[in-house]
């Protein structure tokens, strides 16, 4: 089967494309890094077959980024066939960049000008045929969101028979001559025949990574070398790659000139409209803190604990005793009972009981994501952050963990800058993943009554202003070093589909209950019987006699300056690390308590306010759990640095919850 990888500039559409044509069902995002690692699926049409790679997008065959690196390596290997080059048709200068490198690979390929709905909105008009004649490629105008122009791209692409570019475009300034006569130097060497002038012209700009991939013989290299020269006598000052890139950019500015029409006045597209007031100096921060608060005060407040409240009357008023008869009248000993009723549904469904309110944040987060205003908060945060030196780049990973730590520490790979990839990966466990919602939840809900939205809101303020706090620190001592300059660009606003919401929080549903269903269950019976035996394992008289009483009335001194040196809670901090989520069910097995209304009655006499809200600043920022930290130890390169790193964020957290909690008490 022939293979065929969509390649394109970030956000272009090329994983929306590549589920229209593939049917799977990737996720697409408003919002550039969004695919990291590489997705294959096969298109099926008119009786043919193609495989077909989603890449991570790119801007150059000049990788800066790892990423890119990836990218890069894939299309130069020998896996591919040809190329879809998805371009984004309202930013035709930007994007052609890149058409132009590839078509120096001379592989098949074609041209699919995408977003061609926005732009007959702002009534541009673009000439395809003209433009495929000029660039030597086949050019398809679809909108891959709408589905328009798939039959004609889809008959392209499975064709055996697609083009390999008709001749290599003729670079004025005597560019287009060097590639020329330097692929005639490289006859000779086993690069693919057809992608010598693209190696021509990275040998000529001495990229390190193609030079050392390539062996020349002596008489090669002085050749290259004299062409190398001629060339710079032509340009005194520039470099070749920037003297290449001029070359090129001039060649797509007559090839836009020549295909796309203009209407006379331009109309004000609705991004720009709305940029106008959302991120106008004055009104941006008010907008952001008015959103945030909206988001949290539905996810938390009435609304959430409503739903939290409906389903966990259904677990625990309904579920629960109906198993309790049913396994007594079938004759099931009491310890079977405690096991079923207390350990299982105490602890699993305490946890399931916040499925609803991970839902409505999930909601909220793939709003913001799809409409394209997360973008702007890096954007917003990024001036605020310059001037103490750091760079709003970070924020793009950072406020993925609102989600999930462990994608987020994955999405820093899109950073140039070594040193502040490692320290945003180190900072990304400072924010409020999904899987602490539960213990906020809980322990703010039993605490603080009508106000836990708003101590839920201060918790996330808290691990961002950790965030920059320690990034200060870091940027002046560990990872001193120049930011690079902050390249996100701010993606056009866009209605989100239904289909990709939905999508979305199906997915973050189904691990959760996935999650409660496996490691939440196991945990729960373990705590249990842990609970329930002596180390001697005879059946514990009290719980401070058993197994778990003993060992975390031997930990629990460690928290007592903390405000929570119950052995219960050190518990469940430990079980924390396996999933933050199981705080929540080892309190409830712990407790014995019947549900989370019943367990926050029992936390309300256990934690004074002051104590809780300690409890939940530890709980916000020591260490990741073990997934997160798996991941964090492969993209740090090593368990040194990941454990360094948990043992920081572990100190940093007692510290907090010491400060937090005595400061706390004085009120
Ligand atoms: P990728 O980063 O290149 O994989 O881009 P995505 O497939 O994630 O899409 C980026 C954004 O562009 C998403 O919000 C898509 O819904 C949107 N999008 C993709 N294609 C089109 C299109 O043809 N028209 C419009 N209006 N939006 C599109
Ligand atoms: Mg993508």
């Amino acid at each position: 089967m022939r293979t065929l990888a969509i390649i394109g500039n970030p956000n272009s559409g090329k994983t929306t494309l590549f589920n229209r044509l593939t049917g799977s069902n990737q996720h697409v995002g408003n919002w550039p890094g969004v695919t990291v690692d590489r997705k294959t699926g096969t298109i099926h049409h008119k009786d043919k077959q193609v495989a077909l790679t989603d890449l991570p997008g790119i801007y150059s065959l000049s990788p800066y980024t790892q990423e890119e690196i990836i990218a890069r390596e894939y299309v130069l290997s020998d896996e591919l066939d040809g190329i879809l080059n998805i371009v984004d048709a309202s930013n035709l200068e930007r994007n052609l960049y890149l058409t132009m490198q590839l078509i120096a690979l001379g592989l098949p390929m074609i041209v699919a000008l995408n977003f061609i709905d926005d732009v007959e909105n702002l009534d541009i008009h673009i000439d395809c045929e003209k433009m495929s004649r000029r660039l030597g490629v086949p050019v398809y105008p679809i909108s891959a969101r709408r589905g328009l122009g798939m039959e004609p791209l889809l008959d392209a692409v499975v064709d055996e028979q697609m083009p390999a570019p008709a001749f290599q475009p003729a670079y004025l300034h005597g560019v287009g001559a060097a590639f020329r006569r330097g692929a005639e130097i490289l006859a000779d060497t086993d690069i693919r025949p057809c992608s010598r002038p693209f190696y021509a012209a990275k040998l000529l700009e001495d990229d390190p990574q193609i030079v050392s991939h390539v062996t020349l013989t002596p008489a090669q290299r002085t050749e290259l070398d004299a062409l190398a020269d001629a060339l710079s006598a032509h340009d005194i000052g520039h470099d070749h790659e920037m003297m290449f890139a001029d070359a090129k950019y001039d060649y797509i500015e007559t090839i836009v000139a020549d295909t796309v029409t203009r209407p006379a006045k331009p109309v004000l597209t609705t991004t720009e409209k709305i940029d106008k007031i959302v991120i106008n100096k004055w009104m941006a921060v008010p907008i952001f803190a008015a959103i945030m608060f909206l988001m949290f005060w539905s996810t938390f407040g009435p609304i959430g604990s409503a739903m939290n409240d409906a389903l966990e009357y259904l677990i625990q008023g309904v579920i629960s005793p109906t198993l309790e008869t049913a396994l007594l009248s079938a004759g099931a000993s009491a310890w079977v009972v405690g096991l079923v009723c207390d350990g299982i549904i105490g602890g699993v469904g305490g946890v399931i009981s916040f499925l609803p309110q991970i839902v409505l944040l999930f909601f909220w987060l793939s709003m913001l994501e799809d409409t394209g205003y997360l973008a702007r908060i890096a954007f917003i945060m990024d001036t605020l952050l310059r001037r103490i030196g750091l760079s709003g780049k970070s924020f793009v990973p950072m406020l993925m963990g609102f989600g999930c730590t462990t994608p987020a520490v994955m999405a820093a790979r899109t950073m140039e800058n070594e040193k502040d990839r490692r320290m945003t990966i180190m900072l990304t466990p400072f924010m409020s993943c999904g899987a602490k919602l539960p213990v906020y939840g809980l322990i703010a809900g039993a605490l603080f009554g009508a106000n836990a939205g708003f101590v839920v809101i201060s918790l996330y303020v808290f691990g961002i202003a950790m965030s920059i706090l320690v990034g200060f620190l870091f940027k002046r001592t560990v990872f001193r070093d120049v930011s690079s300059g902050f390249v996100l660009e701010l993606p056009p606003y866009r209605l989100p589909t239904f289909k990709g919401t939905v999508r979305g929080m199906w997915e973050k549903a189904k691990d959760f209950i996935t999650k409660a269903g496996t490691i939440i269950f196991l945990m729960s019976i373990v705590i249990w019987l842990l609970q329930n035996f002596t180390p001697a394992l005879a059946a514990a008289a009290t719980p401070e006699t058993s197994i778990l009483g003993v060992f975390g009335r031997f930990i629990a001194p460690v928290f007592k300056p903390l405000g929570f040196g119950e052995w219960q809670a050190a518990v469940a901090l430990l079980t924390g690390i396996v999933a933050k989520e199981a705080v929540v069910s080892t309190m409830s097995v712990l407790y014995g308590a019947a549900g989370d209304a019943a367990l926050g009655g029992i936390l309300a006499g256990v934690f004074t306010p002051a104590a809780g809200y300690a409890f939940l600043i530890f709980i916000l920022l020591y260490m990741p759990c073990t997934s997160a930290f798996a991941t964090m130890k492969r993209e740090l390169g090593g368990w040194k640095w990941a454990i360094g790193s948990a043992a920081f964020q572990t100190c940093l957290a007692w510290l907090a919850a010491f400060v937090v909690y005595h400061i706390a008490l004085l009120f």
